[in-house]
């Protein structure tokens, strides 16, 4: 990095030209495509927000979480997980493994570098990235800030008038902290389900509001993972019959989810997920506490009241603790200026497997919607990519 300070409106500014891309963000995506540059001989240098790598497992998941999917669908490139790991991974274990690709690849972020805004100089033809104190500037710009960079707190009628505590899934920890309270859980995607029977488990009482249809598939079909018999189906079968066969497996292996108030939506789960990217819920146990009444389903949420909640349905219950399992959102479209790449939504435009390169050296990576499997996909792209130019620099 070659450094010089520079005036901006009277301010010092502290900037320096990087050899090489600038990544922002040090997520599994961001490490992966560091990873990829380096073993094609090119520098990088990552600026991440947090004071950590992978910071969304290690400051904003639950202790219980494991990983969704088999871990050989988790890996990302040139280095595998432990053979003595699990099938699902914990997050403790998916967190070592992070630290463990960080030190192997010597990738070694800046920490505590929030990008503000990152332009293209057309003038000067680079990229120009601003944190609170600093400008860097490059040729490439590498989006490495993931799916889920900042929570989802929908506007729900009266929730400031509730005197109990309010929480989004990413500040929960466990359900110790609410045994024998009532919960009421916003949400009813893979964090509600999980949350919920966290909860359970922890002896609090939880209701979860579902207002949308929802799709719930065993997480495993004949002892192998839905997913991998999924992506096996879809080499050889059209998606719509794949859709069929999940939900046939599904209504014999998990009975009619509808009777239980979860209503199926009309489109199948595999092209629900290519067109929306809602992805269908993989059951690890909540389904049963459901049908055994220990988690109590209910309809939209109306209002909320200082003491608990009104329902569509004409109820009205008394809660302890509202969570918040609402989601997650991009967060590109609050700093990255002026590429028309992005939606408003802060994913890529063009979709998978297309949408990991932009024009003037802008690349994303981790924004496919396919988790782990698509950023290593994108590592290995960008990477390729910006070897080449830089081979004839
Ligand atoms: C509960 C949960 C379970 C999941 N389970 C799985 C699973 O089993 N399998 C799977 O494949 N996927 C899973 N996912 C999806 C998950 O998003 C990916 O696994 C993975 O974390 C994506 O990596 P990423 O680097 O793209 O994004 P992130 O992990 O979100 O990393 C992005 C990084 O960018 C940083 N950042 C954001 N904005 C800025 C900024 N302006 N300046 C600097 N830094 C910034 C953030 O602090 C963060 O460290 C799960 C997600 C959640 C929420």
């Amino acid at each position: 990095m070659d450094s010089s300070c520079k005036e901006e409106n009277g301010n010092p500014v502290n900037s320096s030209w990087v050899h090489g891309p600038i990544i922002v963000g040090a997520g599994p995506s961001g490490l992966a495509v560091a990873a990829c540059l380096k073993q094609n001989g090119v520098p990088s240098l990552i600026l991440e927000r947090s004071q950590c790598i992978a910071s969304l497992w290690q400051e904003r998941t639950y202790d219980r979480l494991k990983l969704h999917l088999p871990k050989q669908f988790c890996e990302l490139p040139f280095l595998s997980f432990p053979e003595n790991f699990p099938k699902y991974p914990t997050k403790h274990q998916f967190i070592s493994y992070m630290e463990s690709y960080a030190r192997h690849f010597s990738v070694e972020p800046i920490f505590k570098k929030a990008v503000e805004t990152a332009e293209f100089d057309h003038v000067m033809q680079f990229w120009r990235v601003r944190t609170h104190d600093s400008e860097y500037c490059s040729r490439w710009l590498i989006v490495a800030t993931g799916e889920n960079a900042d929570s989802v707190i929908p506007a729900i009628q009266g929730i400031e008038k509730f005197r109990g505590p309010v929480i989004h899934t990413s500040v929960y920890k466990s359900g110790s902290e609410f045994k024998n309270q009532r919960v009421l859980v916003v949400g009813c995607g893979n964090s509600g389900m999980e949350v919920s029977l966290d909860l359970c488990r922890n002896n609090a009482i939880p209701y979860m509001v579902v207002r949308n249809s929802v799709h719930i598939l065993p997480r495993e079909m004949f002892g192998i993972s839905t997913f991998s018999i999924t992506m096996e189906l879809l080499k050889w079968l059209p998606l719509r019959l794949v859709d069929k066969f999940l939900l046939l497996v599904a209504n014999f292996t998990l009975g009619n989810t509808e009777r239980l108030g979860l209503r199926r939506p009309k489109t199948g789960p595999i092209e629900l997920k290519n067109a929306t990217g809602k992805t269908p819920v993989l059951d690890v146990g909540a389904l049963s506490q459901i049908k055994s009444g220990k988690i109590k389903v209910m309809e939209g949420v109306r209002e909320i009241t200082e003491t608990g909640a009104k329902f569509m349905d004409g109820q009205e219950k008394e809660f302890d603790s509202i969570i918040l399992a609402t989601g997650y959102k991009s967060n590109v479209p609050i700093w990255l200026k002026g590429t028309g790449f992005f939606t408003k939504d802060g994913m890529p435009k063009t979709p998978f497997p297309n949408g990991w390169k932009g024009g003037n050296g802008l690349y994303t990576v981790g924004f496919t919607r396919r988790g782990l499997l698509g950023t290593s996909s994108d590592a290995i792209n960008i990477a390729g990519d910006i070897a080449e130019q830089w081979r004839i620099l």
